[in-house]
């Protein structure tokens, strides 16, 4: 996928949580470029590689084809924190390193476009544009969980886990 990274070694936290088979990305790949991701931590080799893959051929391209610019950086808020789901008392995706959680998208042009931002409040290419991304991120991850999903996802897209046969995609 053109993604640096380096492999790290496997970890148990105890309580449910652990990192095993991760990997620390540090920068992925467009068509034709670099593309920076920031504030990420750990996540599983294989969450990874189709993260890679949803930012060149899912996030990049639609940003090019609705937006008119490449994108320069995909903006996480994270991924590995040992937690629950918020409200109940079942470990979260994060809490294995199976999760990530995307905030916003920082174009070549200069623009910045956040899920919190953009989402309801965005230009009408703005908000397609995210509608677009998540829905890319639904034909490759497990989990997809947006603002439309409820209020704690006001912010950032949820995408968890590697889709098996179809996708929780709200
Ligand atoms: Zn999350």
């Amino acid at each position: 996928m053109g993604a640096q990274y380096t492999a790290l070694d496997d970890r148990y936290m105890g309580q449910g949580c652990s990192l095993l088979s991760s990997v620390q990305l540090s920068s992925l790949a467009s068509d034709g470029a670099n593309l920076g991701v920031s504030n990420l931590g750990p996540v599983t080799c294989e969450v990874s590689q189709v993260f890679s893959g949803w930012a060149r051929y899912g996030v990049d391209r639609a940003a090019r084809q609705i937006l008119g610019s490449p994108v320069r950086t995909i903006e996480t808020m994270g991924s590995y924190s040992c937690r629950n789901v918020a409200g109940t008392d079942r470990r979260s995706g994060h809490a294995t390193g199976m999760a990530i959680d995307v905030s916003g998208f920082v174009l070549e042009d200069g623009r910045r476009i956040t899920v919190k931002g953009g989402w309801f409040g965005g230009t009408a290419q703005e908000q397609q544009f995210l509608r677009t991304v998540q829905q890319s991120a639904c034909k490759r991850f497990a989990t997809v969980l947006g603002p439309a999903y409820n209020s704690a996802h006001n912010d950032h897209l949820h995408v968890e886990g590697v889709i098996a046969s179809k996708s929780y995609c709200r």
